[in-house]
């Protein structure tokens, strides 16, 4: 039997979602995966190239590149907790792991 995409019950061959109601709420939830997808990604790049930079101006100006370096790591640490979804896209994305 084939499975809702949304809540898992079964359904028919003909059909992805059990009801119109589980078809719009998987619609969001990929709208919203969608979103902070992107909005990782922007977050992603800014503390990867965050960490580097910070360490980079530490060596000259120790308590700015400090702050720079720990702000980098927080958010980055903060962003893989909070939103776990995006990681597995950012993960099968990278070519090392195919
Ligand atoms: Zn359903």
């Amino acid at each position: 039997m084939k499975k809702c995409d949304y809540c898992g019950k079964e359904i028919s061959y003909m059909e992805q979602y059990c009801d119109e109601n589980c078809h719009r709420k998987a619609l969001d939830f990929y709208q919203l995966q969608e979103k902070f997808s992107k909005l990782f990604s922007i977050v992603n790049i800014i503390c990867v190239f965050g960490i580097p930079i910070g360490i980079f101006i530490s060596t000259f100006a120790g308590a700015i590149g400090f702050t720079l370096l720990s702000f980098s790591v927080a958010v980055e640490g903060l962003i893989i907790l909070i939103l776990p979804f995006p990681v597995e896209n950012m993960i099968t994305s990278m070519p090392l792991c195919r």
